[in-house]
């Protein structure tokens, strides 16, 4: 089992002072002021997300239901830098670059340093509009908790801690949804990542304790309680690989839909209800079977989230087996190894329901357990699957959303 949570967790998120109850963000502050000489001025987190079911929707203006989770990019950051640059640095690559300010900040810039994408992505939306010398001599140090590229959007929790960051030290607070949308631009234009809002909304929006229902039509989001912790515990099991064709498989995956769509007379797949499903008949085969798990899919979210609102956890099990089952027969998006997690976990009497979550091709699934089962989970489940496989699973509470701090001058000194 890991450490304890290192995310937002529930703190609440008017505290505007960092205490020495917070380890990980006293020892960021600490080795900022170590290496730099310096205390940092600002401090930002935001959360990494797990998908519990809606996945292959967002293009279609579906609906998801993402929860943030305890684990997250932290960033602090001053304004003593050198003139006219500012400076990124990754604890966890080990990485850092430096951008100048009087020349213009485009997409390509750093190519050779992918992650460099998302914060000058961010910086970029945010000096669109702004005199860059307002940033003159940012340097900013960053570190997650967030596991790379499996599928828990650590590039949402880099992308909103750098938003929540630099809000801070401009003095401005734009509208959640905006900041969400700036980020969700850089991730576009600057990853070249054609990406939903679901990743960056939840991570700014999403509430503690709740999940986040999202509608990707009208970008509203409701949160929805989760069951007690003495009830369910959410687990991720991260399969640990990564198959090439996530990324040119999604691209794919977005294109049939649209086709699917334009064939079916409708703008978005969205827009079909669910019992139109037999309409799909004479589309191609190809077409067919997206718009399947697209309506199918849309349905059992809508149907999930009634289920956690009254409670009803019987009703959860099946809508996660059918979803899997659609991701993974019409979506065609799952792998070998996420169907081993998913079958040996529903072997366990205490799994609730289980899913692969995200775009597939490896990365995580998604699975709610008995609470008083969940101790033994991580073990029990490697047992299941047997030693063809060694998943990481790890429990992840239903966190809160971005946010930042002012650091009063009492404590920028490094916390001891
Ligand atoms: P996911 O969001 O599912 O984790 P992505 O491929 O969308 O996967 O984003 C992962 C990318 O985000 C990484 O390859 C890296 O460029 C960037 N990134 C994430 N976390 C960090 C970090 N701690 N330090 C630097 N870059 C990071
Ligand atoms: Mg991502």
């Amino acid at each position: 089992m890991p450490g304890p949570p290192t995310g937002p967790g529930c703190a609440a998120p008017s505290s505007r002072t960092l205490t020495s109850t917070m380890p990980r963000h006293a020892g960021l502050i600490r080795r900022f002021t170590d290496v730099r000489g310096r205390a940092p001025a600002f401090a930002a987190e935001a959360p990494g997300r797990v998908n519990l079911i809606g996945d292959h929707v967002d293009y279609a203006e579906g609906l998801v239901l993402p929860m943030a989770i305890d684990r997250s990019c932290l960033a602090v950051a001053d304004l003593g830098g050198s003139s006219n640059r500012v400076r990124f640095e990754s604890l966890d690559l080990g990485d850092s670059f430096e951008l100048d300010l009087t020349r213009p900040i485009e997409p390509g810039l750093h190519a050779d340093k992918p992650w460099a994408a998302y914060p000058i992505g961010v910086l970029a939306g945010y000096l669109d509009d702004r005199d860059p010398s307002t940033l003159s001599g940012l340097d900013v140090l960053l570190t997650s908790t967030v596991p790379i590229g499996s599928g828990l959007s650590s590039s949402a929790a880099i992308e909103l801690a750098i938003a929540t960051l630099i809000e801070h030290i401009l003095g401005i607070e734009s509208e959640p949804l905006d900041r969400a949308r700036l980020c969700q631009r850089a991730e576009q234009r600057f990853a070249g990542v054609p990406c939903g809002l679901m990743d960056q909304a939840t991570s700014e929006l999403a509430e503690c304790r709740h999940a986040m229902l999202f509608d990707c039509r009208s970008e509203r989001a409701e949160s929805i309680r989760m069951p007690p912790s003495d009830q369910l515990a959410t687990f991720v099991i991260d399969t640990k690989v990564r198959h090439e064709l996530a990324s040119s498989a999604y691209a794919d995956r977005r294109a049939v839909c649209e086709r699917a769509a334009h064939s079916l007379g409708v703008r978005r797949l969205r827009e079909l209800e669910p019992g139109s499903i037999g309409d799909v008949g004479l589309l191609p085969e190809d077409e067919q079977r997206v718009a399947r798990h697209v309506v199918s899919e849309i349905h059992r979210v809508y149907l999930f989230a009634e289920a956690l609102r009254s409670g009803r956890l019987d009703q959860l099990g099946p809508l996660m087996a059918a979803s899997h089952r659609s991701l993974r027969d019409d979506m065609r998006v799952s792998c070998p190894e996420l169907d081993a997690v998913v079958r040996a976990a529903q072997t366990l009497p205490e799994t609730i329901g289980v899913r692969m979550t995200g775009g597939g091709f490896g990365g995580c699934a998604v699975a709610l357990v008995d609470a008083e089962a969940a101790s033994s989970f991580p073990q029990r489940i490697q047992m299941a699957i047997g030693p063809s496989l060694d998943p990481d699973a790890f429990p992840v509470r239903a966190s809160a959303g971005a946010r930042g701090w002012v650091l009063p001058p009492r404590n920028r000194e490094p916390m001891r």
